[in-house]
């Protein structure tokens, strides 16, 4: 009975269970401005190791500037932002908070990836350059190894038979792949996706929802602005509602998308839907 307890502590000390590892994102107190205009007013936002976080709110309530802010391409005036236990910009020294370097910086936002609503592909690279560009670029990887990795990831978002291809010879929903096997390229930690289908025709949506999907249901770390509301409910761990750069309520997708709290929740999932 004793042996029994000591071995089952060692196994839940062995794989420490998502609580008690450091948290994938978290947000601390952020405002950020844009001269006299407040875009994020006070956030604070835990991601969990393994999480699916949906972001939802209206055009302008600052669900970019939030994404942008996690990974360090936005500085918040007040607030920092942690990745994997690091705070990113900022260090805790004593009391104050120091600046990081940029090479620091730029070292612990390749731990964050990040798919942009329009692809933002690189024009003049091959797919298979696309997605090994990065891995080489920070010397993680040789060009070999870099594009033996690069072809797993594109087997893997279903594109394996256009390694040799050029991005405008693609179709939108193609192209999202691509930028979603380039983004697991360097195996972040947490990958950001900035309305991922929003530039894209109707009919290509479903194929980068189910590359999204799999990535989900895979473990890993994913935070979605979105505004597909019935892909949040299968999917999210938690949703979020961000209204006037503020997070009004958050919670399991059936409460905050089926019995939401606040009248500013209710009345945007009632344009949505
Ligand atoms: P969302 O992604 O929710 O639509 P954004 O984060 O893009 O919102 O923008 C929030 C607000 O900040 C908007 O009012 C927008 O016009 C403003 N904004 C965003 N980026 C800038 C910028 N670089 N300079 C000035 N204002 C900006
Ligand atoms: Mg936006």
């Amino acid at each position: 009975m004793t042996t029994v307890t000591a071995k089952s502590a060692v196994t839940t000390d062995a794989v420490a269970p998502a609580e008690v590892r450091p948290a994938a994102v978290e947000v601390h107190g952020v405002h950020k401005w844009y001269g006299a205009h407040r875009v994020l007013d006070g956030v604070d936002l835990t991601v969990r190791p393994g999480e699916v976080t949906v972001i939802l709110g209206p055009s302008g309530s600052g669900k970019s500037t939030l994404l942008r802010v996690i990974n360090h391409l936005e500085k918040p005036e007040i607030g920092y932002v942690s990745v994997n236990g690091e705070p990113i910009g900022v260090r805790r020294h004593g009391d104050r908070l120091r600046e990081l370097s940029e090479r620091a910086i730029l070292a612990q936002r390749s731990r964050v990836g990040f798919v942009f609503q329009n692809f933002n592909l690189f024009p003049h690279l091959t797919v298979l350059d696309n997605v090994a560009a990065a891995p080489v670029a920070t010397r993680r990887l040789s060009r070999p190894a870099a594009q033996a990795a690069a072809r797993e990831l594109l087997g893997r978002v279903g594109l394996a038979d256009k390694a040799a291809a050029y991005p405008r010879q693609l179709s939108g929903g193609q192209q999202q792949r691509v930028a979603i096997a380039r983004a697991l390229a360097l195996r972040p930690g947490v990958i950001l996706f900035d309305e991922p289908t929003s530039a894209l025709d109707p009919e290509l949506v479903g194929e980068v929802l189910a590359v999204i999907k799999d990535l989900a249901t895979s473990g890993t770390t994913l935070v979605i602005v979105t505004h597909e509301v019935g892909f949040a409910r299968e999917v999210a761990d938690r949703v979020v509602f961000i209204d006037g750069g503020r997070i009004v309520e958050q919670g399991p997708p059936a409460e905050v998308l089926d019995h939401p709290r606040h009248e500013r929740t209710r009345d945007f999932l009632a344009k949505v839907l």
